[in-house]
């Protein structure tokens, strides 16, 4: 069940999607918005360039544009996992904040997830602090489960599992 439909949206609409936040669509910004609207899952600043392949822009302009789409809201970044910025469109077909995204320890790829339910409860004085949790889930991705296969698992990784405690 994927959250995000992953479409490459066309040159045209995207030149309109940002002159609607106010940005000139220029073309390493057209590239980078075109990458993440195609991407199922939030991307690195690296798969961004990875998914651009041979271009003629610097990865420096590439960046400036990450960040240029970032600070205008069209993109933003959903998960900060290993300390690496990882962006996705914002706005209402796009990554949303009301999913948890995994972090796979192999082969380090960051994946959108379903909704899920997570409660915390707490008494106390910082019962009352609590505005927002961040839930990162970790572990093993399903490729990755597969390719481990092969070789003798200590756990099947299949079917249902119950949610380790959840730490930030
Ligand atoms: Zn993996
Ligand atoms: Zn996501």
């Amino acid at each position: 069940m994927e959250t995000r439909t992953g479409t490459l949206i066309t040159k045209d609409a995207a030149r309109k999607f940002l002159r609607d936040k106010g940005l000139r669509a220029t073309a390493p910004r057209l590239a980078v918005l075109r990458v993440l609207s195609v991407a199922k899952n939030p991307l690195s600043y690296t798969q961004v360039l990875q998914h651009l392949g041979q271009m003629d822009w610097d990865p420096a302009t590439i960046y400036r544009n990450l960040v240029k789409l970032r600070d205008a809201g069209v993109a933003s970044v959903v998960s900060r996992a290993e300390g690496i910025d990882r962006y996705a469109l914002a706005g209402a077909q796009a990554d949303g904040p009301h999913h948890p995204h995994f972090l796979c320890e192999d082969c380090g790829r960051v994946a959108c997830l379903p909704e899920l339910t997570a409660s915390i409860s707490m008494d106390g004085p910082w019962a009352a602090s609590i505005e927002k949790a961040t839930v990162q889930l970790r572990g093993e991705c399903p490729d990755c489960v597969e390719r481990g296969a092969k070789a003798p698992q200590p756990s099947g990784g299949q079917g249902r599992r119950s949610l380790p405690k959840i730490r930030n």
